[in-house]
């Protein structure tokens, strides 16, 4: 969507593939005056995805089905991402909403993988599309950064720097693609529950701003190996999240062990990424944590991969 109208709908609808973010940097500034914290990240798309299709309904409102990860659990109301992002385009075009959108999510809930996120950015496309709403990246970006600050990266994938709360993007030219095993428990960190933990072990002289993303950012350009790119992982929430669920630390321990190259929770966690040097070691690293138990399910991923409007 570049300013032009986007393609008319199918008559059947559109569906979106919208893949999670991780942060292989993660840098967590101080609370700012509004609330939020100053971020310096890099983000990267991953091969784990939701789709999000979207067909007219034929009569006014905003209905929301769900299967898979979280179907049972997740909102499906006001309170889901995407039914906010529905109704924020509507509301740009000027019109009213009708339509049914279905989240068939395969990104685990509250993981720290950003897949309501995910959904907002599909449903803003998809809608977009379904509706025939001519609108430009800029004033998508916009919308987008008003519903969560992981929302503009998942409009975009590939790998960007985040700054602001996240939401201030300058993509990255990665060359090279990074293999991963995503480890997820059975719990659950809510971010702000995070954030605060952050704060309260700052306050006691526990972690810092790792501010500076220039070494992963030109190891990312340099199509860096795997075991430059394993020596680069920075996240300063890791010690909250595992403060907040002790268990990760043996999780992470146990893949260690398995051969992993690192062990990097994702964002504010409790999903656990273990780097692997190359996809025939991340499939052989992925059956040993599975077996040793510990994860609630285990998936292979690559990255950087490209968003949905690439
Ligand atoms: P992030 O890393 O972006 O902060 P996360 O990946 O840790 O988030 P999400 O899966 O985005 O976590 O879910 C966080 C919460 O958002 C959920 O517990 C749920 O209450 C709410 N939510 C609203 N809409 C959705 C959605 N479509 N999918 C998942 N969660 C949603």
């Amino acid at each position: 969507m570049t300013g032009q109208t986007a393609p008319a709908a199918p008559s059947q609808g559109v569906s979106v593939d919208v893949p999670a973010k991780i942060n292989p940097h993660l840098g967590v500034g101080d609370a700012r005056a509004d609330g939020y914290h100053a971020l310096s990240t890099v983000y990267q798309a991953i091969s784990l995805h939701d789709t999000v299709t979207a067909v007219k309904r034929g009569e006014p409102g905003i209905e929301i089905t769900i299967s898979g990860e979280g179907a049972g659990e997740l909102p499906t109301g006001e309170d889901n991402l995407a039914h906010k992002a529905a109704k924020l385009i509507a509301l740009y075009a000027g019109i009213e909403p009708d339509v049914k959108l279905h989240l068939n999510k395969r990104i685990p809930v509250a993981g720290g993988l950003a897949g309501g996120s995910a959904d907002a950015a599909g449903a803003l496309i998809a809608c977009a599309r379904l509706w025939d709403v001519e609108i430009g990246d800029a004033e998508l970006h916009r919308l987008a950064a008003g519903l969560g600050s992981d929302v503009p990266f998942c409009l975009k994938g590939g790998a960007a720097i985040g700054t602001g709360r996240g939401e201030e993007l300058t993509p990255v030219q990665a060359k090279g693609s990074w293999h991963w095993v995503v480890a997820t428990t059975d719990t659950q960190i809510a971010t702000p529950e995070c954030y605060k933990e952050v704060d309260r072990l700052r306050e006691d002289g526990i972690g810092r701003y790792s501010r500076d993303v220039d070494p992963i950012v030109k190891a990312f350009e340099a199509g860096a190996d795997a075991d430059t790119l394993a020596r680069l992982l920075v996240n300063d929430m890791e010690a909250a999240a595992v403060s907040l669920r002790p268990q990760l630390a043996s999780l992470m321990h146990g893949g260690l062990e398995e051969g992993a190259l690192a062990a990097h929770v994702s964002g504010s966690g409790p999903t656990v990424l273990f780097l692997a040097t190359d996809v025939k070691h991340s499939v052989a690293l992925a059956r040993r944590i599975r077996m040793r138990g510990g994860a609630r399910s285990v998936h292979l991923a690559h990255g950087p991969v490209n968003g949905p409007a690439a």
